[in-house]
């Protein structure tokens, strides 16, 4: 089959038989019928092959945006199931007219956070868009120039402003940001004062930022609004320098908002809480419709928020991740290493909770560590990926490491056999 001009390196499957006549009315050799049949397959495996599955994820990144940041619990799994046919979505059993999509999940919000209103949209990049342009386009909004991040993914806050209308007034430094700051760009203009949670990176040495409380006061001594970007959702407690939503509201902000699929541990959304009026302007924007969220999250999230409000968070993935110890990790990796054979070896060292959440902190874990020779740790991750469920590991300095806080216990035979069948047979017997 000819291929040197490049035409083969891809083609619809259906059109294959196609380009061989015409290349052969071209005056080409005709394919063989076994070449003909290996395009069409490779054909079909390029269509198909990059579909999305089920991985073990075995980094220890617990929010890992690429492998689609916080499982679902079991529960939110058996909810998602329960809506993908006919559902309540916009029905109320009750009077058998017609309801409003997401009344449970605002009432079970606003419980469980003490907020008077809320809503739930696409996620929260989509909120911050809504909010901004609803509140305060065609004005300007205050952001100090140390929370001018970029997520990632095409997320950055300069440019979510832009996209809503909205003029940017930066303020402070990279590194230092005083409440003067704020008050000095205060004018006729500015509608609203926003604070974001610098999530995925950490400025450390000479720093300075006000107060939360105190930029809110400022806002409101001025009638301006104060929106909170908290960006990962921890509700309450404590998690490194993590802000806790139950601050956010205690130091009374118009509004607050943060990610679903993040520590909330929940499916991917934008969580808004707050003022009833703000919320509710918010919601007639035809911008709200444009990032509503469908059924299928909407019954992940309501599940999700009884976890939360059951306080049962070791339901939810993320948190029984984050939970482990040291002492509940070694057992199972000491078990890991055995099966492993003398090509593996435990040693101390950090998982990473991802998603934006707690940047340069990490939580202390067991790794397994394993010598990859005589085959290379590139050749032995590919092959790893290529494993049924493909499993994703890390490397450091040759060895390929893996971390058992993002496995779920049940998996630990699983990953160990397709471990063993990724090892070269001399790395897996050197005892
Ligand atoms: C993650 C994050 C976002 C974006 O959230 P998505 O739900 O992914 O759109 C926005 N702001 C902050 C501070 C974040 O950490």
């Amino acid at each position: 089959m000819p291929r040197g001009d490049g035409r083969w390196s891809w083609r619809p499957p259906r059109r294959v038989l196609d380009y061989a006549r015409q290349d052969a009315g071209d005056g080409h050799r005709p394919p063989h019928l076994d070449e003909l049949a290996e395009t069409v397959t490779n054909a079909v495996d390029a269509l198909t092959g990059g579909r999305m599955c089920a991985v073990i994820n075995a980094t220890g990144v617990v929010l890992h945006t690429n492998l689609g940041r916080a499982p679902l619990s079991r529960s939110a799994i058996e909810a998602v199931n329960a809506a993908a046919g006919y559902s309540t979505i916009e029905f109320d059993l009750r009077t058998g007219r017609r309801g409003k999509r997401g009344t449970t999940a605002k009432s079970l919000l606003c419980e469980l956070t003490g907020a008077p209103a809320a809503l739930a949209v696409n996620n929260a990049a989509a909120a911050l868009l809504l909010a901004l342009a609803t509140l305060a386009r065609g004005r300007e909004v205050v952001v100090s120039r140390g929370e001018l991040i970029e997520i990632g993914g095409e997320f950055r806050i300069p440019a979510i402003m832009e996209a809503a209308g909205v003029k940017l007034v930066e303020v402070g430094t990279t590194n230092r940001t005083h409440l003067s700051d704020y008050a000095d760009a205060i004018n006729e203009r500015t509608a609203m004062l926003m604070v974001v949670h610098p999530s995925n990176y950490r400025i450390e040495g000479f720093t300075a930022r006000p107060q939360l409380s105190a930029v809110v006061k400022l806002a409101k001594s001025h009638r301006l609004l104060m929106l909170h970007d908290l960006g990962s959702g921890l509700l309450d407690g404590a998690l490194g320098n993590e802000p806790t939503l139950k601050a956010s509201l205690r130091e009374d902000v118009d509004l607050a908002v943060f990610s679903g699929d993040k520590l909330f541990g929940g499916p991917q959304a934008g969580l808004i809480v707050g003022r009833a009026d703000l919320v509710a302007r918010l919601a007639r924007n035809p911008v709200a419709r444009a990032v509503r969220i469908d059924k299928l999250t909407l019954a992940a999230l309501e599940a999700t928020l009884m976890s939360h409000l059951a306080d049962r968070l070791d339901d939810l993935p993320v948190w029984r991740a984050l939970r482990l110890t040291p002492e509940d990790i070694r057992p199972r990796a000491d078990r890991l290493r055995a099966a492993l054979g003398g090509a593996a070896s435990l040693r101390p060292g950090v998982s990473v909770v991802g998603g934006g959440s707690l940047p340069g902190e990490g939580l202390p874990s067991v790794l397994v560590d394993i010598d990859p020779r005589p085959a290379s740790e590139v050749t032995v991750l590919a092959r790893l990926r290529a494993a049924s469920p493909p499993v994703i590991a890390r490397t450091e300095r040759g060895r390929v490491v893996v971390d058992l806080r993002t496995v779920p216990p049940d998996q630990d035979g699983l990953l160990a056999r397709i471990l063993r069948g990724a090892l070269p047979a001399a790395a897996r017997t050197t005892e």
